[in-house]
């Protein structure tokens, strides 16, 4: 029977299937339960033509490899890449791509992917078409030059859910990638690659490492030929994540499930609070039933997750909560035991060109909240006073 997820966060494989050359087994050396740190740049050889397995830890080393066995059971893919930021794993997965090649983007992305499309994509010759994926007709963009189709659902910050098996249909039938960046659901509430998607990437520094002190990145892979180009890449560029922070972002994921759960009951109850005030004019949350993805989001994913986007009844107001929040800190980043709140149009989302952030509804009265594990009561109190 194959265990379930929470189940998995903590032991990676059955007890059965855990071999003696596995690196699995290295912590039975000592009976150790936490998997070793192996901080080592280098291996030595058995002898001449021989390899344990690592040679140079920019290849790969034994606390990464672990990692990514765990991440990679967590989505269902075939291989993971742990990367030393979530902007390091889109980067290395644009150098799939070259000059002349055509990218179907989401108009509303993580502020850093869209300077990274911008500014250095752009740059290196690919070309990108922007859509509201949630609703518009993606397939009438598709070229001759089209290569993959680049989505988050929920986007960040507006929460817009894209249907992912719908468009994995459309880029099956043009042989192109779907890539999802899974980072607002992790793969405790969704797992794009079981709906047709080829490609998650995450930002491991939010939900998976869960505790705003380290950052992470990963891409995982459903496409057996994608497998080696990545590695080779990997091993190219030297963008893989260290030893010591491969190691937290696995202690992170131990309690992923129990995180997800909590921070999503609390910003159920928050975002229904929220629709209460009066110096609060909307609530973006797909947990509600008036959200237009909240269908979508019941078919496709295991919960609604712990983003709440809302908007003040002024730029004073959004300024002066960001002011007086106390116990939530005033913070960019997100998916850690602490709430943050964040301020897209300045922080986030700043370097993207203020047009796009107006039509993607990006006004200077969105705030962002990332709700964390505390106490709900006590968040909503901090609220509550910072609304004042
Ligand atoms: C934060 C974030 C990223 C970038 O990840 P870093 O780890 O900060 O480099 C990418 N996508 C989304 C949706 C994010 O929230």
């Amino acid at each position: 029977m194959a265990l379930s997820i929470e189940t998995k966060c903590i032991h990676l494989e059955k007890q059965e299937q855990a071999s003696e050359t596995d690196t699995n087994s290295a912590c039975s050396h000592y009976g150790s339960i936490s998997f070793p740190i192996y901080q080592t740049a280098t291996y030595a050889h058995p002898g001449v033509g021989k390899s344990t397995g690592f040679d140079y830890s920019r290849l790969q080393n034994p606390t990464r490899e672990q990692l990514e066995k765990l991440v990679c059971a967590l989505e269902n893919g075939i291989d993971a890449f742990a990367l030393s930021t979530g902007m390091a794993a889109i980067t290395l997965l644009m150098e799939l791509f070259k000059p002349g090649d055509h990218l179907i983007i989401d108009s509303d992305l993580y502020g850093g992917t869209i300077r990274l499309f911008d500014n250095v994509s752009v740059k290196n010759g690919i070309k990108f078409s922007r859509a509201n994926c949630s609703q518009d007709n993606i397939e009438a963009l598709i070229t001759s030059d089209t290569k993959a189709i680049f989505i988050e659902t929920p986007t960040n910050p507006m929460m817009n859910v894209t249907d992912i098996s719908a468009v994995a249909k459309i880029a099956k039938r043009h042989n192109i990638l779907l890539i999802v960046d899974n980072t607002f659901m992790s793969p405790y509430f969704q797992t794009p690659l079981d709906l047709g998607a080829d490609v998650v990437v995450h930002s491991g520094t939010k939900f998976l490492a869960g505790h705003n002190d380290t950052l992470a990145g990963f891409i995982i892979i459903k496409r057996p030929e994608l497998q080696e180009k990545l590695r080779f890449l990997i091993k190219t560029t030297g963008s893989g994540l260290a030893p010591f922070d491969s190691w937290l972002v696995l202690r992170g994921i131990k309690t992923l499930a129990l995180r997800m759960e909590k921070a999503q009951a609390s910003a159920m109850k928050i975002a229904q609070w929220l629709k209460t005030q009066k110096a609060v004019t909307s609530v973006i949350y797909p947990g509600l039933e008036e959200h237009p993805g909240h269908k979508i989001m019941k078919k496709q994913a295991r919960g609604f997750g712990s983003m709440v986007t809302f908007r003040a009844n002024s730029v004073e107001k959004a300024l002066s909560i960001l002011e007086k929040v106390h116990l939530i800190k005033y913070a960019e980043s997100l998916g850690g035991v602490e709430t943050l709140i964040t301020y897209p149009t300045t922080q986030t989302h700043a370097d993207v060109p203020e047009e796009l952030r107006l039509k993607n509804g990006i006004t200077p009265e969105t705030l962002r909240l990332s709700v964390g594990i505390e106490n709900t009561e006590d968040i909503i109190a901090d609220l509550e006073q910072a609304l004042r």
